[in-house]
């Protein structure tokens, strides 16, 4: 194993438990509860260090998602011919199990948590792993479910070779981490239509129809698998939505106001989901139920709290220009926007139109805010720069007034000031809750 984080840990224990010589090697520093479960089973592993000689004496190598193929130890490992590959490839080699496995540029989280909270309040016996959730590898050790809904980024599609879903979902590919794919759009989409590879007639392959490299990579590949379009405006499609109700090919129709999610996003994200519980069999019934009381992860448009008639919502996950985008959308209030961090390469046009329609106040929140203030100082008369949290969310009170919304969508990674962006997000959420008391201690006292 290459890397000791919650997959390679998985592959670890799932390799020992059928009875392999495992050692696991990681160049950085192992955490304590993954050390623990290790040495608990009895495993050999090095943390600081890469032994190569031992390393390259392997027979297979289960590599984390987050190192890249370039590193030098991957392409020794590569020239000598010895296998490398991704802990959901080894995991689904030791069970029958069927995978709905999802995967896009954005939506994944959402659409993962979703699909397997519909089929598990079905009734369905299903698991969920991936990057969402427990290791794939450490649940196969006991292989107790029928289905495992997982949820896959292009990194660990990259180490994919036999895996072979039952149930494939794309969401959307738009232009992302360009960093690890040579700067080649084609080798991003390459590794996002990996999750079809192995389908064959008995398998379903569901897709954003819309989506313009979705559309140019289906085109350049044949399939035999059923395909199930989803979509935003194409009535011949699986699913599509019309203004604000979600039309089905099987007859279903669910009004988007009736579920908890918001925005033209999630509804690509639940048609997608829905038509996967339906080849599964899930009854309109279990579907309307289920879209009721699903709670989304924390930081993707999370509603915070309301401060004399201003609405806050937490997007921090929202670390791209299409996220950003879909955001924007989910709201017909004026927006007082927070954004920034670090740009990982944005092109504001695609945002242009709706931020002039819905923004009336722009505050960036970065070390450097250069560029998001060179893109629309012109159209957004309101803009401020602060590199602090709490100032932020007073100078968005400051220029809302009643019915707006604040929106914390930041189209940039987090790491300029903050650890993460669950941290980002926590902060956001501190502040506003902090906000509100003072207005509450405010009028209390008047
Ligand atoms: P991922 O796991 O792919 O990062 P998430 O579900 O965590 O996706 O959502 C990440 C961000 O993208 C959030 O800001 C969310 O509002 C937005 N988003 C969710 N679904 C979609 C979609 N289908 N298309 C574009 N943006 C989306």
């Amino acid at each position: 194993m290459l890397g000791a984080g919650e997959s390679g840990t998985g592959a670890a224990l799932l390799a020992k438990a059928k009875g392999y010589d495992v050692f696991v090697s990681d160049n950085g520093a192992i955490a304590t509860k993954f050390k623990e479960q290790l040495q608990e089973a009895g495993i050999r592993f090095e943390e600081n260090q890469h032994s190569l000689d031992t390393i390259l004496a392997s027979h297979t190598v289960v590599k984390s998602p987050g190192i890249p193929d370039k590193v030098e130890v991957v392409g020794k490992l590569k020239t000598k011919g010895v296998e490398v590959i991704d802990e959901v490839e080894f995991a689904s080699r030791f069970t029958e199990a069927k995978f709905i496995a999802i995967t896009g540029t954005n939506g994944k989280t959402t659409t993962t948590l979703l699909t397997y909270h519909l089929l598990k309040s079905a009734g369905l016996n299903v698991g969920l792993a991936g990057n969402v959730g427990q290791s794939l590898a450490k649940q196969v050790i006991k292989d107790s479910f029928d289905f495992y809904v997982l949820e896959l980024s292009s990194f660990q599609l990259d180490g994919l070779t036999t895996f072979h879903p039952h149930i494939s979902i794309l969401l959307n590919i738009t232009p992302d981490h360009m960093d690890r794919y040579d700067y080649s759009l084609q080798k991003y989409c390459d590794s996002k239509f990996r999750i079809t590879h192995n389908l064959t007639a008995e398998n379903h392959f569901i897709n954003f129809s819309d989506n313009a490299l979705i559309k140019e990579g289906i085109a350049q590949r044949e399939f035999t698998a059923t395909m199930h379009g989803v979509s935003l405006q194409d009535q011949d499609c699986t699913a599509y939505l019309n203004g604000e109700v979600m039309y089905f090919e099987d007859g279903l129709e669910i009004s988007q106001g009736e579920t908890v999610l918001r925005g033209p996003h999630n509804a690509i994200n639940m048609m997608s989901a829905i038509t996967a519980a339906r080849i599964l069999g899930v009854s309109e019934k279990d579907i309307r139920d289920g879209l009721k009381t699903f709670k989304n992860a924390a930081h993707r448009l999370e509603y915070v709290a309301t401060i004399n008639d201003v609405s806050f919502i937490n997007d921090s996950k929202a670390t791209n220009v299409d996220s950003v985008k879909y955001a924007l959308e989910s709201f017909s209030e004026p927006l007082v926007w927070i954004a920034g961090g670090i740009d990982k390469g944005n092109d504001y046009d695609l945002i242009m139109e709706s931020v002039n329609e819905k923004v009336k106040a722009l505050v960036c929140l970065g070390k450097d805010n250069s560029k998001l203030r060179e893109a629309f100082h012109k159209e957004i008369i309101n803009l401020l720069e602060t590199d602090n949290m709490k100032t932020a969310v007073r100078s968005a009170m400051d220029y809302a007034q009643a019915n707006d919304v604040v929106l914390l969508s930041p189209a940039c990674s987090s790491f300029d000031l903050f650890k993460n962006y669950e941290d980002r997000g926590n902060q956001f959420k501190d502040a506003v809750i902090e906000l509100k008391k003072e207005f509450e201690n405010k009028s209390s006292n008047q």
